[in-house]
């Protein structure tokens, strides 16, 4: 079954085809709207809504929007994690920014986080989260994965994300686990209906 995933990024429409055996994902081709909710999930709306209407209900959309919420922060960068560094900052500034932001800081706990949000042609909403907890390093280590990730210390791990392997990323992401709990609820939809 075809999912038309409200992006642009060809490799984000692979990931989520690993996530989600037995879909066939989709990037949109046309515009996207600004990602200005206060939430993930509002960000997810907004973009799944728009692809619906913009497709006619002529498949099912996913969207999704995720980051990087660090405690003593009190949650950011949050929704702004691409653009914590400025507009149009690269991955090293914006980790390099939350470096800075937590140096000398007691508490390092931060947890990554994806909200989904999947609409039917009908216009049924269903919605999963996500989670990963962890802690920042003091410095980055590692080249794999992308973004906080040669910062990002797993619990219960000593290795950061970017020394992990992409499969081993892909057991435990909040990614994967947002995408465990869509797929349940896009199993038992599609069983309703063929019912
Ligand atoms: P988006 O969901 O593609 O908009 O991603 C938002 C931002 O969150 C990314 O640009 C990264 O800065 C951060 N982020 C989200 N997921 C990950 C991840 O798995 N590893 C590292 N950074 C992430």
């Amino acid at each position: 079954m075809k999912l038309v995933l409200a992006s642009h990024n060809p490799h984000k429409a692979r990931e989520f085809e690993r996530l989600l055996p037995g879909f066939e994902v989709e990037p949109y081709a046309g515009d996207l709207p600004e990602e200005t909710g206060v939430t993930f999930r509002d960000n997810a709306e907004l973009k799944a809504r728009h692809v619906h209407a913009a497709i006619g209900g002529s498949a099912w959309v996913l969207a999704d929007d995720s980051g990087i919420a660090a405690t003593a922060l009190g949650g950011r960068p949050g929704v702004r994690s691409a653009r914590f560094a400025g507009e149009h900052a690269t991955d090293a500034e914006n980790l390099d920014a939350l470096l800075a932001a937590l140096a000398g800081r007691d508490d390092r706990s931060v947890a990554y986080v994806a909200e989904l949000v999947a609409i039917s042609p009908e216009g049924q909403e269903l919605y999963a989260r996500g989670e990963l907890r962890g802690r920042l390093a003091e410095r980055a280590r590692g080249s794999g994965g992308f973004g906080y990730d040669p910062a990002f210390v797993p619990e219960g791990e000593s290795r950061t994300v970017g020394e992990m392997g992409a499969a081993e990323k892909d057991a435990i992401s909040h990614r994967a686990r947002a995408a465990a709990a869509l797929r349940e609820q896009l199993a038992a939809e599609l069983q309703e209906r063929g019912r």
